[in-house]
């Protein structure tokens, strides 16, 4: 019998609402303004985890501290999972997501590596859509916003053994987010880390884990020192092939339109921005290849104008264009070029969609509210 087999779902939710909810006043000032993960709603999620009860006490929370032995294995071995989708205010009033069930298989394979429990699909949806339904009114409207969902799964057992947590809680929290590119999309430089790595074979870097992002910290802040805005790692075995950012997807965008992106090795995160992007360049009609890409191809395709356009790709950004390359020994690319036409309009068709503006013709929304 496998973890997900021995719950019994679906999990029904019990609402604690909070006694101080922020002021409608406070909360438009918030809106008006909310930046990136800075403010977080009223309510959270919690659903907790034991290896006798399974998964149980699924519950909608007043927002605030968790109450955390200090011997719980998370905060020493990092037994961590998360995830990140974003909830759309649409023109009609309703609130919808993109593509949950994606996020939610994701989850579950994350949670396999991890050796944490796997929640089942329709638990997660539910426990995004009952946060956002207690707090439908931190959904900001204005356009090109969103409310930033981000459901995590953690080690809560207190218990110095190395050994998988016997005892696990899950919990959604949500924070308004304002356009990512509030000035008009403005194409990055970003730095290439010849030194460290995110991922190796056999390791975790396919898992959305909290331990991949610290392990990227110390070189993204080379990348800032050294004026770029993400930094590229290479894979851990050749130190040839393309992997990806610290937290986004890469593509390049050939002559005559052909779409080329790392293959997903194991030491890749598979996003669901890359393999929407994947779905929207083939309805097109144009070629798509995940394959491997090596810097030197990078080099000489910009040199040669094989290579158009560069960008990458993640929910939170949506799109970012690349403009530079850098490392220590070269610069590919001109820091001061333009965003790319198909990188733009590939853009402005995903977040047309995600925002209802045109029709979801692969019945990509879910709506919540
Ligand atoms: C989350 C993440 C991405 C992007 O995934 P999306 O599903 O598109 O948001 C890419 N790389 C890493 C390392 C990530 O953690």
């Amino acid at each position: 019998m496998t973890i997900a087999d021995s719950t019994t779902f679906p999990l029904q939710f019990e609402l604690t609402p909070t006694q101080d909810a922020r002021a409608e006043a406070e909360r438009e000032v918030i809106l008006a303004d909310p930046g990136f993960g800075k403010h977080f709603t009223d309510h959270m999620v919690r659903i907790d985890w034991s290896v006798d009860e399974g998964w149980h006490d699924a519950t909608v929370i007043p927002y605030g501290p968790l109450m955390l032995d200090p011997s719980a294995a998370v905060l020493h071995y990092a037994q961590e999972i998360f995830e990140g989708l974003k909830a759309y205010r649409h023109a009609d009033g309703g609130i919808y997501t993109f593509r949950p069930e994606k996020n939610a298989e994701r989850l579950q394979r994350s949670a396999r590596r991890l050796a944490l429990p796997e929640l089942s699909t329709e638990d997660f949806v539910e426990s995004i859509r009952q946060i956002v339904t207690i707090d439908a009114g931190w959904v900001p409207s204005a356009p090109e916003t969103s409310l930033y969902l981000r459901p995590f799964m953690i080690a809560n057992e207190s218990f110095l053994g190395v050994r998988p947590a016997q005892k696990v809680s899950y919990y959604v929290i949500a924070s308004p987010a304002g356009a990512y590119f509030p000035g008009g999309v403005a194409p990055v430089s970003i730095w290439l880390s010849t030194e460290y790595s995110r991922a190796g074979r056999g390791g975790t870097g396919a898992a959305k884990c909290g331990g991949n992002y610290a392990a990227s910290l110390l070189p993204q802040q080379e990348a800032y020192e050294n004026g770029c805005a993400q930094v590229l790692f290479l894979d851990g075995e050749t130190g040839e092939h393309i992997d990806e950012l610290g937290g986004m997807n890469v593509f390049f965008v050939h002559q005559g339109g052909t779409i080329v992106t790392p293959r997903l090795t194991g030491t890749i995160l598979e996003g669901i921005t890359r393999d929407s992007i994947i779905q929207l360049a083939k309805d097109r009609g144009l070629r798509v290849e995940e394959r491997d890409v090596t810097v030197q191809e990078w080099r000489e395709g910009i040199e040669s104008g094989e290579i158009t356009e560069v960008f990458a790709c993640g929910t939170a950004a949506v799109i970012t264009p690349i403009s530079s390359l850098k490392s220590p020994d070269f610069t590919i690319g001109d820091e001061n070029a333009p965003a790319g036409e198909l990188t733009m309009s590939i853009r402005q068709e995903l977040t047309d969609i995600q925002y209802g503006r045109i029709p979801d013709r692969h019945g990509w929304l879910t709506k919540l509210v």
